[in-house]
């Protein structure tokens, strides 16, 4: 911890006078606050519970299902890594023996496509911080043989359900930080509780709750900056504007979640041609859990890693149960790597 770590800590606890939980929805404010030891700083009474913030986490098992027939058929396969090893019903991509290859991102694969001649499908997960990529790669005009299964997740929509159905006790919300560079922060105002964008250090956090502890104390409800180094109201509209030219939203579930509308994104009727789904034939069913792992809790900040009972024991990040033993942003994997015990 830098001095300046310690004052804003200081800060903080001088101005904390009840019990308090904040929830941040981003797989890497989760890392950042594991890797800094940030909860050890903070005052007694204040909680900070982790939402629906890793997208590999948050794929529903439909639609890693999805993912495995298009295998099966002898498609190409093109993901990213943390993928890999989300179990399906019926395995991962990692050992379903179909051709599937591990990509840092949309390029990557119509690359692939190119080079190969062979249906190649790149499993397009993430929010609205790689929705435009993708975007820009649709409009680049890829091959035929290219397309994309659309799993994409939209974050207002989700955080909208959180705060309608109330089943945690939320005082607030640290937001995402990089869906903010590109998406701004505008659509979070029409929510009436306390929200601050922050960054990634120790410091950005730190400051982040000092501002959402001090509209708690006013009474107050209103979208603040904690991190203007990268990000201003309107995101970066030049993305976004990419993003809906080639998206339109749907209602869609999410791991944990019942479908919520207008949550996810899919291609637009003029891309139906790189859309997998539409290409192969493919639905996304709802699947059951039938495992103890309790990820659907923990994504909506009802339970936290250490409650669940595999949790180091059945689920390790060597043999996961559940996505969030398996993403590096997923809220398991960061407290097992940290051995964290208690948000
Ligand atoms: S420890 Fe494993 S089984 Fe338990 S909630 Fe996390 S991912 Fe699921």
């Amino acid at each position: 911890m830098t001095a300046t770590t310690n004052e804003l800590a200081k800060t903080l606890a001088d101005l904390v006078d009840r019990d308090l939980t904040f929830m941040h929805i981003c797989g890497t404010h989760e890392a950042a606050i594991a890797r800094t030891g940030l909860r050890s700083v903070l005052p007694p009474g204040l909680k900070i519970v982790m939402g629906p913030g890793c997208p590999v986490c948050i794929t529903p098992q439909g639609e890693i299902d999805a993912a495995l027939e298009l295998a099966a058929k002898g498609y190409t396969i093109a993901t990213y890594g943390d993928l890999l090893r989300v179990p399906g019903t019926k395995g991962s991509l990692e050992s379903c023996g179909g051709d599937v290859r591990v990509v840092q991102g949309v390029h990557k694969a119509v690359e692939i496509a190119e080079k190969t001649g062979k249906e190649t499908v790149f499993i397009s997960v993430g929010f609205e911080t790689t929705a435009p990529t993708v975007a820009a790669a649709i409009l680049a005009k890829p091959p035929e043989n290219f397309s994309i299964l659309s799993c994409h997740r939209l974050v207002p929509p989700a955080m909208k359900w959180l705060l309608e159905q109330g089943e945690a006790t939320l005082h607030g919300f640290i937001l995402p930080g990089h869906v903010c560079t590109v998406a701004g922060y505008r659509e979070y105002e029409q929510f009436p509780v306390p929200q601050v964008v922050a960054g990634f250090e120790a410091e950005d956090i730190l400051l982040g709750l000092i501002m959402l502890v001090r509209q708690v104390r006013a009474g107050e409800h209103r979208v603040e900056n904690a991190y203007p180094r990268a990000v201003c109201r309107d995101g970066n509209e030049k993305a976004r504007r990419m993003m809906y030219e080639v998206f339109e939203p749907c209602d869609v579930e999410w791991r944990g979640f019942p479908v919520i509308p207008g949550s996810g994104l899919r291609l637009k009727e003029e891309f139906s041609q790189f859309d997998a789904q539409k290409k192969f034939g493919i639905e996304f069913a709802h699947v059951s859990k039938h495992t103890a792992c309790i990820c659907d809790k923990v994504l909506r900040g009802i339970s936290q890693p250490s409650d669940c009972r595999l949790f180091g024991k059945g689920c390790t990040p060597r043999i996961p149960v559940g996505p969030c033993m398996v993403s590096h942003e997923g809220a398991c994997r960061i407290w097992h790597t940290y051995h964290m015990k208690k948000a």
